[in-house]
């Protein structure tokens, strides 16, 4: 499984010259950039259809002797190309098929040209294969291909150029002129492809951290510093939320609120950092309680706790209530001072309503079941929970 994207591996990623993402990263940048990426892709197969056969006007005048040829080039090899491509681009396929086939562009175009050339070996004719260049520097520039595709599509037509140039018939001038153009024109364009793609990786990272930022913000200003569950703060914007929520119809609520016994106590016998430690231990049995994202698991203060159960029957509060008592319980730290227990206990109040009545009557129903449990001996839920035996079958035909 894939783990969260943490501030700190972001940070250092701004800090580095990098364009090399983490995989997370790089899968998230993707996701980020997919929607825009498509549409953009598509204006760029538009402008490219248009520009490479308008360029066809020049073989008709440059070139007449090879315009044939040319012309099954432009329309039955590499436009028909752009047009399957174009319309694959619409479904957004990922990202080997999308700069899969966006690099052949450049790649079919310089190959058509460097065709053309080579059938041409006029002196006049010797420019033409100048174009390529102009192909290589508009597809690393304009074409946003990823960096792995954007080198292996120049490498490609490279070679092609290269290959095509040097076993020409043309004089070793205009050889030495071509290759040094192209080579050039080459490593120009994809030091701005770098920069560019760094720019949109760093633009991608600062947006994701200021979002992170905001999230770790929030999450603080609603949680307990000592023991990471919610605060009363946040407990009281998810109740204006349900209450607001549940108007009509009215929906069953559960609130159970519980407390240490005895800890002032555990605090006075084992000094207050242990009765921090106990306290973030009772936290962590009360934090495996919730059922759902639904249910809230609140520090209310001191050592006291509160579980708030949107849509939670009694039975069902009674029964968590009574699993987090035993899960303190028997969680078994000592506590030698406690006139009721040799370990730390809670004792739990429940109180069970719906969303017609308050929030804070609600509130005051489960603090007064839990004043009973303390009255009646701590360690212990009130109202108590009764597990209900189903009486036995009788044997239908012991009867008749
Ligand atoms: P009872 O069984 O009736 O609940 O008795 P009690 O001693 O637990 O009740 P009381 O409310 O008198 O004591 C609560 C104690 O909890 C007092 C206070 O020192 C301690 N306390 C409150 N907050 C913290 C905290 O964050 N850390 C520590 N270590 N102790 C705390
Ligand atoms: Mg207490
Ligand atoms: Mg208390």
């Amino acid at each position: 499984m894939s783990q969260p994207i943490s501030l700190t591996a972001l940070e250092d990623f701004i800090a580095s010259r990098s364009v090399r993402l983490t995989p997370d990263l790089q899968q998230a940048f993707e996701d980020d950039r997919k929607s825009f990426l498509s549409k953009a892709a598509r204006d760029i197969v538009l402008h490219s259809i248009i520009a490479y056969n308008l360029y066809f006007l020049l073989d008709i005048c440059l070139l007449p002797k090879t315009c044939a040829i040319a012309a099954a080039l432009h329309f039955l090899v590499v436009t028909p190309y752009f047009i399957v491509t174009g319309l694959i681009l619409r479904r957004q396929p990922r990202l080997l098929v999308r700069d899969g086939m966006g690099s052949l562009f450049s790649v079919l175009v310089v190959a058509q040209i460097m065709i053309i050339y080579r059938l041409n070996t006029g002196l006049a004719d010797w420019q033409y294969q100048y174009f390529a260049v102009m192909v290589v520097i508009y597809a690393n520039i304009s074409q946003m291909l990823d960096m792995r595709f954007a080198l292996f599509a120049t490498g490609l037509n490279g070679f092609i150029y290269l290959a095509a140039i040097l076993t020409s018939p043309c004089p070793a001038s205009v050889k030495i002129c071509a290759c040094g153009l192209f080579i050039t024109a080459a490593l120009l364009s994809l030091e701005a492809k770098f920069r560019i793609e760094r720019g949109h990786k760093l633009h991608f990272l600062r947006r994701l951290r200021d979002r992170l930022q905001r999230h770790e913000a929030e999450n603080a200003a609603s949680r307990d510093a000592l023991t990471g569950l919610s605060n009363r703060r946040h407990l009281d914007e998810r109740a204006t939320v349900i209450w607001l929520a549940a108007r009509a119809p009215a929906m069953p609520v559960a609130i159970i609120m519980l407390d240490i016994d005895h800890f002032k106590l555990f605090n006075d016998h084992y000094g207050h950092p242990a009765g921090d430690h106990c306290i973030k231990r009772v936290a962590g049995a009360i934090s495996s309680a919730p059922r759902g994202q639904a249910d809230l698991a609140v520090r209310f203060g001191g050592e006291e706790f509160l579980l708030l159960l949107p849509g939670a029957t009694q039975d069902i509060a009674l029964q968590t209530a009574e699993r987090v008592r035993r899960a303190v319980e028997v969680m078994a730290i000592p506590h030698e001072p406690s006139p009721t227990s040799p370990v730390v206990t809670v004792s739990l109040g429940v109180a069970t309503g719906d969303t017609a009545a308050s929030f804070a009557t609600i509130l005051a129903a489960a603090d007064t079941a839990l004043y009973q449990a303390k009255r009646a001996g701590r360690n212990q839920v009130v109202p108590p929970f009764m597990s209900v035996e189903k009486p036995p079958q009788k044997n239908r035909r012991a009867a008749v």
